[in-house]
């Protein structure tokens, strides 16, 4: 009995060793689905389970999702998502509580009894994901053997999922701020400062290869004037839908960012002025024939001002560049609008 004891103890100081070592790891993770690969793996190696899932509320849906899954089929990890409260692990997050059992066909609750059967699993260890305000998932260790799970199992889960729900948390705030500091959030494309140092990137590599590449700038004609008609929220969706638009014409290398309120840049590798020409022609009639929302259930045409330079043409930085394409976009504004013109001819 002694002896018994004594391994549980190495065992455990072990294990704490391993959440240690586990932890320490998931800093150095990119994105959120790594991290929960990363979880579900290493939730298996310290409930010295077999498979592990880990699921997560969806707000929106109000279901809970498995989000990873380790050691499980993929018609196991298709199962229907779980309503709150349903099935074991559905209570274990609405009620925040752990739950172990050493055979899940002889629990009332268990609703996938036959998925769970089909997958060999026997016993299972949940424990609720919590942060500091709120229960928002739970992680699953699943055993295909007759072992018991002991407190000790427990324990240690639970504390490897407040650690996991950190990382989780902490994650997510990075990559919101990773979007935020890359992406526009109206309109979901590139922001100034990021448009700038992938136009950067792009002359550089032209430059070392030898390539031209061209840049548009696209300025909305009486964007004022829309707003004051039809108000500043339908103005907002009239900049989303036209990037929208533009986006379903765009080549995949394209680029497209957003450089001022309703002035935009795409960055065209490898094209020349009048390929350039041609593509902002084809931007501008689908803009002209396209049905934007205004106030009422109303529908209004639009229309953009544009202007086209070209590297190494027309400069060999960004500022001269986009300086000249500026100015372009300026000579079409000054004409009668609703064009494209190049630098050249500006
Ligand atoms: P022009 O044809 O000379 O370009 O005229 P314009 O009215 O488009 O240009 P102007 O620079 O006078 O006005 C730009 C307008 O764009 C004014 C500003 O309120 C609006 N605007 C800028 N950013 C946003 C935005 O995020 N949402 C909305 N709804 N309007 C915006
Ligand atoms: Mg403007
Ligand atoms: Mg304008």
């Amino acid at each position: 009995m002694k002896r018994k004891t004594a391994t549980k103890d190495v065992s455990k100081d072990d294990l704490l060793k391993k959440i240690h070592f586990i932890m320490e790891r998931v800093v150095v993770f990119d994105g959120i689905d790594e991290v929960l690969e990363y979880i579900v793996k290493s939730a298996v190696s310290l409930a010295r389970a077999e498979a592990a899932t880990l699921r997560i509320f969806n707000v929106a849906t109000g279901k809970l999702e498995i989000k990873a899954g380790f050691g499980l089929s993929n018609r196991f990890l298709n199962q229907p998502p779980l309503n709150l409260g349903e099935g074991i692990v559905g209570r274990v997050v609405l009620n925040g509580e752990s739950f172990k059992t050493t055979d899940v066909s002889k629990e009332a609750s268990c609703v996938y009894k036959e998925l769970a059967e089909l997958e060999g699993i026997k016993g299972l260890l949940s424990v609720p994901l919590r942060t500091s305000s709120k229960t928002i998932g739970c992680l699953t260790a699943y055993r295909k053997t007759d072992e018991v799970y002991t407190d000790t199992d427990l324990l240690l889960l639970n504390i490897f999922a407040a650690q996991s729900v950190e990382a989780v948390e902490k994650t997510k705030l990075i990559e919101d701020l990773k979007n935020q500091a890359t992406f526009d959030q109206l309109t979901n494309i590139y922001n100034k400062l990021f448009l700038i140092k992938r136009l950067e990137e792009e002359i550089k590599r032209a430059s070392r290869h030898n390539l031209i590449l061209s840049v548009i700038f696209i300025d909305i004609d009486d964007f004022k004037g829309f707003n004051d008609t039809h108000g500043h929220l339908l103005g907002d969706k009239l900049l989303a839908d036209f990037v929208g638009l533009q986006n379903t014409l765009l080549r995949k290398n394209d680029i497209m960012g957003r450089y001022g309120g309703e002035e935009f840049i795409i960055v065209t590798p490898e094209t020349d002025k009048r390929k350039a020409l041609t593509l902002t022609n084809k931007l501008l009639k689908a803009v002209n024939h396209y049905k934007f929302l205004g106030r009422k259930g109303s529908v209004t045409g639009i229309s953009f001002s544009a202007g086209i330079s070209s590297f190494p043409q027309d400069g060999k930085t960004v500022t001269e560049i986009i300086n000249r394409a500026d100015q372009a976009m300026y000579m079409a504004k000054r004409g009668k609008k609703n064009k494209a013109k190049i630098w050249e001819s500006a």
